[in-house]
């Protein structure tokens, strides 16, 4: 099979690199293996890509490790900076590509689609600024010392990404590792190799060296497990679920316990209170949901509204929702194109069905939209119980449940009811309820009157099973860094 293909979209025609991208080349696996990527509006093959097993990710980590030891490390802090920059004005110059891509390969609207190519290069550049910015202490002990502590890389680190945003998990896990020096064996999603294999080449026109960026598209329990065993990986940094981010844990403390960041799932309380602008409240909600088809591990899918304003939110909100358009990702009127996958589509169509029979009332949907792809209706529960599985688990689908709370307090305790804790949002036009709230959620992030805005300057992780460590801001950094105490005894003359 070839290395690269010409592939036809309704926005452009590209060409596709399809193989491992190892040392800076195109190449294929040790065995020639291939899987192929699904389009998931019609269900049908886009093309297959080059596979990567452990034989592969071996391979990847060795001339990772040489670049570490070798050109990588010559390369000048400020250098390092303007690689990154470069990369992100080639992701800006290829917005349409890469939109085109991503529209294809994960079914996200094309409109959307760009914002995250945006959002990508916004990353790249961000720590492309901080590059040069990476320093250690002087600290002063007595006369007859000086220490001082160095922030080195940590080494060689593998990187296991999800698909629901391929390229910008891709440019969040990059960025901070190449700003602070280090070389990665990037591992994407199965279900989504391409958009990385197009930066992959991006990757090498912007200049950087062999080596320091390799990507692997492969699956899970291969390549995945590999790098998470691997006794050369100092450090993994996974996005995805909690099940898989336990056994890579768990792989990590069974081999050469590398350093472990994840950012895994999540069930996030979005909070309504009576004094809530109602109106702004439910373009929040339903973004905070309906976003990205409900494919976020933040995504506000518990909603507790206060009984004060829960019939009108309910009507409003369900007004709200039936106006989302849902259908081609290639439209850029579509906010909501279909879900990934077939299991995924089967798993939150299998949710929907306990949900009616848990006796949850369907304010909206509740079903599939048309009759190819794998498109479901934006659906809204109500009248839900804490007990109640899809109050529980997480779906990652267009899902939510609305629960009727009595009070603040009442709020509060069942936002914080859950194993997780990645974040949250509380609705108030009260300053002191909003702080008050804020400080009592267990949440990596909690939005104030809005949902669902990251930005690559704030720290994203989670509080309990939602995960450890923090990605973006300058917390990223600490997480791709080892700090070094170098103490120097002064002899007197
Ligand atoms: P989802 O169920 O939504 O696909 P996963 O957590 O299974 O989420 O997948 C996220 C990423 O983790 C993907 O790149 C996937 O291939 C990878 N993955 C899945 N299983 C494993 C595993 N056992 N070890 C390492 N990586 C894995």
């Amino acid at each position: 099979m070839s290395l690269f293909q010409s592939i036809e979209t309704p926005a452009v025609t590209y060409e596709q690199p399809l193989g491992l991208f190892i040392n800076n080349e195109f190449v294929r696996g040790v065995e020639g293996k291939t899987f192929e990527t699904i389009n998931p509006h019609n269900e049908k093959p886009i093309v297959a890509v080059h596979e990567g097993t452990a034989k592969e990710v071996d391979i990847a980590v060795k001339v990772a490790r040489s670049a570490l030891n070798g050109e990588w490390k010559e390369v000048t802090p400020s250098e390092r900076g303007r690689l990154l920059t470069r990369l992100a004005d080639f992701l800006e110059r290829d917005i349409e590509t890469l939109a085109a891509i991503e529209a294809l390969d994960n079914g996200k609207g094309v409109t959307m689609a760009k914002g995250d190519v945006n959002a990508s290069a916004g990353c790249l550049r961000y720590y492309g600024g901080w590059a040069d910015k990476i320093y250690g202490q002087t600290i002063e002990t007595d006369i007859n010392s000086l220490t001082y502590t160095r922030h080195e890389p940590v080494g060689v680190c593998g990187q296991i990404i999800p698909w629901n945003f391929p390229l910008l998990m891709f440019a969040w896990k990059i960025g901070p590792a190449l700003a602070t020096g280090n070389t990665i064996v990037m591992k994407t999603a199965e279900q989504t190799p391409l958009s990385a294999l197009y930066v992959a080449k991006l990757i090498k026109e912007a200049g950087f060296p062999p080596g320091v960026v390799n990507v692997i598209s492969g699956f899970g329990r291969t390549a995945g497990a590999a790098i998470a065993a691997h006794m050369d990986i100092d450090k993994v940094a996974f996005t995805g679920s909690t099940l898989v981010g336990r056994q890579i844990m768990k792989s990590a403390a069974d081999s050469n316990l590398k350093k472990v960041t994840l950012e895994l799932g999540g069930k996030s309380p979005n909070i309504i209170l009576p004094d809530a602008n109602l109106d702004e409240a439910i373009e929040w909600v339903n973004l905070g949901i309906f976003f990205n088809h409900g494919q976020c591990c933040c995504a506000g899918s518990r909603i507790l509204v206060h009984e004060a304003v829960y019939e009108r939110f309910l009507e409003l909100f369900k007004k709200r929702a039936e106006q989302n358009k849902v259908g081609d990702p290639f439209s850029t009127e579509t906010f909501q194109g279909p879900q990934v996958s077939q299991i995924q589509y089967d798993r939150i169509m299998g949710y929907i069905q306990d949900g009616k029979g848990a006796g949850a009332k369907v304010i909206t949907g509740g079903d599939r939209h048309g009759s190819e792809g794998y498109y479901i209706q934006p659906t809204i529960f109500a009248d839900v119980t804490e007990d109640m599985t899809i109050v529980r688990e997480e779906i990652f689908g267009p899902v939510c449940t609305v629960q009727k709370v009595h009070s603040e307090e009442e709020a509060i305790r069942v936002a914080n009811d859950t194993n997780y804790g990645l974040a949250a949002a509380v609705h108030t036009t009260n300053i002191n309820t909003a702080i008050r709230v804020s400080n009592a959620i267990k949440a990596g992030t909690v939005w104030v009157n809005n949902y669902n805005t990251l930005h690559y300057q704030m720290p994203f992780g989670g509080f309990k099973e939602s995960g450890i460590g923090r990605e973006l801001g300058s917390y990223a950094l600490e997480n791709y860094t080892e700090v070094k105490t170098v103490r120097v005894h002064l002899s007197r003359p």
